[in-house]
């Protein structure tokens, strides 16, 4: 195997049909960090998209064709050249993105476990017989790729997010045409150069990096793509469904969530502690399934905020490339902006700050790791997505309530809890409405089970035995005259 520099490693050229495509025009990529100029890509649109679209249909005859197992040795031999590169993907993803180094080098492993997995999904894509009402007939159904996927993917996990579609695209037989997050494109160059060198044929994976608005539009509106894969917020999800009516594409919509994290009186306290640790504050708290609202039962409420203080106040902020720091910079101003606004409006209406609170005194995007107690449902951080390193603490009384109160949103991907008691366990995670819930444990995802939504956070799922699916289309033979 071939290991490559961090130089080789650094595209700042878009990857089409085998081919790395430059482009007149060009976007800066900036360290959140730093502020500095790390790189640019080029600011592609329609056209070349266009292209990319015809590339990945001409390049998906061949690619279907393959066995499931030729195709797992083309993913295994791309999820070993991910994994030998480990280091300088997650200083790239890092620089770009912000996110201690320690957590970039989780990311890349849990990336390429997706690789790993579908490479081992492709060879276990089975039809059925189905049992026949009339003799004369036998009814069998088999699975075939969709055809050319778009995937459009966010900017707080640039590598995962990508190889959690790529992926199961590949593993399905279908082509990808990817569109990375204008933030972090240079993690999504690195593993389609990665991808290359491991001979994945011309076509079968693109990258455009661009305007949005244009490639977006294009992925949506070609009839050539016959499904759209995204991950990002539910306002642009919404967008994009609505523009894949038009062609009525099939759709996987990884959107927004506002996890609710719940802490029962019977819990153990240390356990629910270190959960919403690792729930709220992993990445400065910008994941879709970060704990967004802590509802904490009335009696363990005061010991509950005491012992997430202390952990919160030993959080180290700063560059994500220095060692020991656990939280880096937000992405940018606009991300501040709202975290702001949400206190704000908190402290407005009665809710008072424990630690934190304010920008981070290192400047730029940093914020203090803050908790809130006193928090009502009517304040903003009850309905909408903060995104940043803010636990708002709300107080509950009985089960019932808080079930309601956590109910209470047009969202529904992850939900937490923490409780000893076995019936309550089972009648909570049966009343929640998540699409994944964790119970007495912060950290829920892995690329063997199903990741995704219900409600307005979207449809379909990523990884596990189901996430193939997503990628496949059951058809029907129908055998008469038998
Ligand atoms: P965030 O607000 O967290 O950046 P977005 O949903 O805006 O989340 O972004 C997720 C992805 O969606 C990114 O790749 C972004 O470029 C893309 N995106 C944003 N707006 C559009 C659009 N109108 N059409 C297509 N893609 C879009």
């Amino acid at each position: 195997m071939k290991i490559l520099s961090e130089a080789e490693l650094l595209q700042d050229r878009c990857y089409i049909d085998g081919q790395w495509l430059d482009g007149a025009e060009r976007l800066a990529v900036h360290n959140p960090a730093t502020g500095e100029t790390i790189g640019s890509v080029p600011r592609l649109g329609a056209a070349e998209t266009r292209r990319a679209i015809d590339a990945a249909q001409a390049a998906g005859v061949a690619w279907r064709a393959l066995t499931g197992k030729e195709r797992a040795g083309y993913l295994r031999r791309w999820f070993d050249l991910v994994l030998a590169h480990t280091e300088p993907l997650a200083r790239l993803l890092t620089a770009e993105m912000g996110k201690p180094l320690a957590e970039a080098k989780g990311e890349i492993a849990y990336g390429a476990a997706y690789i790993e997995w579908f490479a081992e999904e492709a060879k276990r894509v089975y039809g059925d017989v189905i049992p026949a009402t009339q003799g004369d007939k036998r009814l069998i159904t088999i699975k075939q790729p969709v055809g050319v996927v778009g995937a459009i993917t966010p900017w707080n996990f640039p590598n995962a997010m990508l190889a959690r579609k790529i992926a199961p695209a590949l593993a399905a037989g279908c082509t990808v045409v990817a569109k990375p997050a204008e933030q972090t494109p240079l993690s999504a160059l690195a593993l389609a150069r990665l991808a290359e060198e491991a001979g994945i044929p011309p076509g079968v994976i693109n990258v455009v990096t661009g305007d949005p608005v244009a490639i977006g539009g294009e992925l949506t509106s070609n009839p050539l793509v016959r499904k759209l894969t995204f991950t990002g917020s539910t306002e642009v999800g919404r967008l994009l469904l609505r523009q894949c009516a038009g062609t009525v594409k099939k759709v996987s919509m990884e959107l927004g969530g506002n996890a609710p994290f719940i802490v029962f009186d019977d819990a153990d306290l240390d356990a629910a502690v270190e959960g919403a640790m690792v729930s709220k504050y992993r990445n400065s708290g910008q994941t879709c399934v970060c704990a967004n609202r802590l509802y904490v039962q009335d009696a363990v409420y005061d010991a509950f905020i005491a012992k997430l203080s202390a952990r919160v106040a030993a959080l180290d902020v700063g560059n994500g490339m220095d060692a020991g720091v656990t939280q880096g910079p937000l992405i940018d101003d606009k991300a501040v902006a709202k975290v702001e606004a949400h206190i704000a409006d908190a402290l407005e209406q009665g809710a008072a700050v424990v630690t934190g609170g304010r920008r981070h005194s290192l400047g730029g995007t940093f914020f203090e790791p803050t908790i809130l107690r006193d928090v009502t449902p009517a304040m903003r951080v009850a309905r909408e997505e903060t995104f940043g390193p803010v636990a708002p603490v709300f107080r509950f009384v009985d089960e019932a309530d808080v079930i309601a109160q956590a109910n209470a949103s047009e969202f529904g991907l992850a939900a937490y809890f923490y409780s000893r008691d076995l019936a309550r366990v089972w009648r909570v995670a049966e009343a929640i409405e998540a699409g994944m819930v964790g119970v007495n444990t912060g950290l829920i995802s892995t690329e063997v089970a199903p990741f995704g939504g219900i409600k307005q956070s979207g449809c379909g799922r990523e990884g596990s035995r189901y996430g193939i699916e997503d990628y496949l289309e059951i058809k029907y033979l129908c055998l008469g005259g038998i």
